[in-house]
């Protein structure tokens, strides 16, 4: 299945929406997982609809405003970013109206989460979400973890957590992302192969063998080794 459109909500964080409140807010969570998610995508040149609304009057109006953000747009796939919260509870679930697309990318996104080492507590099917229901395109709902879970918390870390819905979103919809530019930290290092001298990484970058060596701290620069992470830029 492909898409060209994608719809994503920062749960929460505006007033009359208030999130859950654990160890740590939801709106914070919400807000820092969303946004880095919605960086990738636009990285990679998904269009990226934003369905977060600015301010709202009432709980009803700032789920209105995300489900028409997203059904006035066309976008062809809806993503609701959230955290969990009750007492006992821990790992990742994603809620949908079940079958179809919605469920078939719910699945794979939740299986990169879990590999984090998030519980996969699984797909759960809901038909009662304001915004899953309302939105005319297939729609998911995913709580990252519970907020309130000593356990998810301290595994917790926003760069993974969005990093791995991305990976998700990317099998799901079959997107070939462009493995040079992923993030900066990848773009910026070079891991040496097989045959690899620094004048033919120096070449490769457009930059000096005395410029990766001085900044890589390497005194011989005949000497590299096989899977050695050198900075290049
Ligand atoms: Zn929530």
């Amino acid at each position: 299945m492909k898409i060209s459109k994608l719809a994503i909500d920062i749960g929460h964080n505006v007033q009359f929406d208030g999130g859950a409140v654990g160890i740590r807010s939801e709106n914070e969570l919400n807000y820092e997982v969303g946004t880095k998610l919605i960086e990738k995508c636009r990285a990679e040149g998904l269009n990226v609809i934003n369905c977060t609304p600015k301010s709202a009057t009432s709980l009803y109006d700032s789920l209105n405003q995300r489900v028409k953000a997203a059904n006035n747009n066309n976008a062809d796939f809806f993503i609701s970013i959230h955290h969990n919260l009750c007492t006992g509870g821990h790992g990742s679930e994603i809620l949908c109206i079940p079958g179809g697309r919605a469920e078939e990318a719910a699945k794979i996104i939740l299986t990169e989460i879990a590999k984090l080492g998030f519980t996969n507590r699984g797909v759960k099917a809901r038909n009662d979400l304001f915004v899953l229901k309302n939105t005319n395109m297939s729609a998911i709902l995913i709580e990252c973890a519970f907020c309130d879970s000593p356990v998810d918390m301290n595994n917790y870390n926003p760069e993974s957590m969005a990093e791995a819905i991305f990976k998700g979103i990317c099998k799901a919809f079959e997107l070939n992302v462009s493995e040079d530019n992923r993030s900066t930290e990848q773009a910026n290092y070079y891991i040496v192969v097989r045959g690899d001298t620094l004048y033919s990484i120096a070449k490769r970058y457009g930059t000096t063998v005395e410029k990766i060596a001085s900044l890589n701290n390497i005194a011989n620069a005949d000497i590299i080794y096989e899977g050695q992470k050198i900075k290049v830029k």
